[in-house]
């Protein structure tokens, strides 16, 4: 067997592709195989039934590159700073998908890194992935150095936080590893995240994405129980507020710093100008153009169109229970009484509009 090149030239070009971090881990079976059966089987994962599929994959990147290696890890940071308050009636947007889709962004400069890798060693096979393999990509981050895995179960690279978005190249490459192969724990006592969870989602290092705003509003094609509808406050999709009271994300003198992730703020279809959030009254009147052409190179794209007009019904009476707008209300009233609306849609308004 050839002994492992040397990690630092790889983790140079990783640098000068624009990403933030870099790391290697050898590739190798997960740890955490009992906690994630456990997760599965308790049905934690919701209607993400992707995540019952390749769990063998998932648990060891060899069965996805026969003979793989080692991982090469990269972290993209997106701008964390927090928000600045936003015009009323605001349907706010999780900070990771409001630039332009980190898909497209990533993979872009990972295939450049792996093109440039495949011509110095002809004979290696790499595959990069940017959430298109089955990867437990927090794990080999953290393996691979970079930080350690907080209670809310993102990574905490601790200089720089959690606003991190993971790639990968899996390559049957020996290369030397830079994680010293111990777990960090980034958190000791603190348990800022779960007191914070609207929706009581978090138990230490374990998400119930049946109960996580993020899931809901995101990955959720049915109707979300009234029980979460007032956990969802201002969120129309994805929800941050874990990260946002994150000790390791204050203060944010380097969150402050230019983003690599390229801010995107359409100004049309309802969204304010920092785009941080949609006008939930604009979102309840979309149209399937609408939908298309405000979430266009967003990686938003995945909510489908009656799933952020849902979204936005529960967001609107959230803002009702608040404030009093004459003008929303009789827009939910309206969706509650029109037959022609989705159900997922109408049925959202009916409870909202019965309960108030
Ligand atoms: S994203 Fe929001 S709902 Fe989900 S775990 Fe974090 S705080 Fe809770
Ligand atoms: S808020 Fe506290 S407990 Fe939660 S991930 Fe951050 S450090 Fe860990």
């Amino acid at each position: 067997m050839t002994s492992p090149v040397p990690s630092q030239p790889i983790l140079d070009h990783c640098l000068d592709a624009g990403f933030a971090a870099s790391g290697i881990v050898v590739a190798g079976s997960s740890r955490h195989e009992p906690s994630l059966n456990a997760w599965l089987e308790s049905g934690q994962h919701g209607e993400m039934g992707w995540l019952e599929r390749n769990v063998d994959v998932r648990l060891d990147p060899r069965q996805l590159v026969p003979d793989a290696r080692s991982v090469i890890v990269v972290a993209d940071r997106y701008d964390g700073s927090p928000d600045v308050p936003l015009p009323p009636r605001s349907g706010r947007i999780a900070r990771y998908a409001r630039g332009r889709d980190y898909h497209t962004h990533m993979k872009k400069r990972l295939h450049q890194v792996s093109d440039r890798l495949q011509s110095m060693y002809p004979g290696e096979t790499f595959r990069a992935c940017v959430d298109t393999a089955p990867i437990l990509e927090r794990e080999v981050a953290a393996g691979a150095g970079l930080g350690g895995i907080g209670k809310h179960t993102l990574l905490i690279e601790p200089s720089v936080g959690s606003w991190l978005l993971l790639g990968e190249i899996v390559t049957t490459l020996a290369i030397e590893p830079t994680g010293s192969g111990e777990q960090i724990d980034p958190c000791g006592s603190c348990t800022r995240c779960i007191d914070a969870c609207p929706t009581d989602a978090i138990t230490p290092w374990s998400v119930d994405a049946t109960r996580c705003v993020s899931y809901l509003t995101i990955e959720h094609r049915s109707a979300i129980d009234p029980s979460f509808h007032s956990g969802m406050g201002e969120w129309i999709f994805g929800c941050d507020i874990c990260q946002e009271v994150c000790p390791h994300n204050q203060p944010t003198n380097l969150t402050a710093s230019t983003p690599t992730h390229e801010a995107y703020a359409a100004r049309t279809s309802g969204r304010d100008e920092s785009g941080a959030s949609f006008d939930v009254g604009a979102v309840l009147d979309w149209t399937e153009e609408d939908r298309r052409e405000a979430f266009t190179t967003s990686s938003m794209k995945r909510a489908k169109l009656d799933m952020i007009r849902r979204n936005a019904v529960i967001v609107a009476g959230n803002y009702l229970q608040a404030a009093e707008d004459e003008d929303l209300r009789n827009r939910l009233i309206e969706i509650a009484g029109d037959e022609t609306e989705p159900a997922l849609v109408r049925d959202a308004a009916i409870e909202i509009t019965c309960r108030s």
